[in-house]
């Protein structure tokens, strides 16, 4: 978060250690929560902070938060930020392809634009994917890896010619590496609030891109880390800050291994912004999201999430529950 405006993702090469992170206590916890009960009964109960929700672990020597100073932006702070709202005519999430997705080593677009439509519970539409030039978006070979990367600011750009009439915003995702500036390693992603658009590459989810083996269900554990970094940085477009309260899909990342550790849900904090500002029903979104991670067969967040919808007495819990 160099420059205003701006979210940056997982930097490498940035290694001035800051002041220590105070975990919030309990307390400071619950009043970043702010007045749950200012809320539906439904939501109330889906926003108690119990033990689904385990409170943020102090980061190890190299995590997002030993190595960079956040102090935290709690429900009140969101709300008065006023940040961009979807409006009755800028209701779409775009996802726009930039360039080849070799099937083995990428994640499934169609999965990708159903997770983000059941994580943000917004129509979200596939583009065409746009297949730039060779020398395209200024690209580089990283000095150090050798890594052909391109350019964020050049593809941000380019994405605000392309952006549709109805798009909340319009998000590029690519399989090339990135880079933010000609001093940086790499970037994961990186997203603007104020210009509606964002990039984000896929290009290190593949065990081969770290020289490790690919494991049997490689390609899910791809899609899992293309997921959760989708849903933190298009957070990001919802003006969500960095999450320094629970384990949550929103705390900040500083490498594939922290995100990894990171849980694929909100946390009550977050799960209360993302609602103030998108206004979905917040049991339709569980069940949505149940019925995606049954079919890609990631139990332990579909149990996560029936835990959840548990919570909820039988008489609020709509007829359809049963088919998940
Ligand atoms: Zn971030
Ligand atoms: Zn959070």
């Amino acid at each position: 978060m160099k420059l205003l405006g701006w979210l940056l993702l997982a930097l490498i090469g940035f290694t001035q250690a800051r002041g220590k992170f105070e975990r919030p206590s309990e307390n400071e916890r619950l009043q970043a929560l702010g007045n749950r009960f200012e809320e539906s009964s439904t939501l109330q109960i889906l926003l108690t902070p119990d033990d689904e929700f385990p409170p943020i672990q102090p980061p190890r020597p190299s995590d997002w938060l030993a190595m960079h100073t956040e102090t935290g932006q709690n429900f009140e702070k969101y709300r008065d930020s006023h940040a961009n709202q979807p409006e009755e005519t800028h209701r779409t999430i775009y996802l726009l392809p930039i360039g080849d997705y070799d099937e083995e080593s990428s994640p499934s677009l169609p999965d990708i634009r159903a997770y983000a439509a059941a994580f943000f519970q917004m129509e979200v539409k596939l583009l065409p994917a746009y297949l730039p030039h060779e020398l395209e978006f200024e690209p580089r070979q990283n000095p150090h890896s050798g890594q052909r990367q391109l350019l964020t600011s050049s593809i941000r750009t380019f994405l605000k010619t392309q952006l549709p009439a109805d798009a909340y915003c319009l998000l590029g995702i690519t399989m090339s590496d990135l880079y933010p500036a000609p001093s940086w390693n790499f970037v994961f992603g990186e997203a603007s609030l104020n210009e509606r658009v964002g990039i984000y590459s896929f290009a290190r989810y593949d065990p081969v891109f770290w020289d490790e083996p690919r494991s049997k269900d490689y390609r899910s554990l791809i899609l899992q880390r293309s997921c959760k970094v989708l849903a933190h940085e298009t957070a990001h477009m919802f003006g969500l800050q960095h999450c320094i309260y629970y384990e949550c899909v929103v705390n900040g990342s500083n490498g594939m291994n922290e995100t990894d550790a990171e849980p694929q849900h909100l946390c009550p904090i977050c799960l209360r912004k993302l609602h103030h500002t998108i206004g979905f029903d917040a049991m339709k979104r569980y069940e949505d999201l149940a019925r995606f991670y049954r079919h890609q067969k990631w139990f332990e967040d579909y149990d996560w999430i029936q835990r959840q919808l548990e919570k909820i007495p039988s008489e609020k819990q709509p007829a359809s529950r049963d088919s998940l």
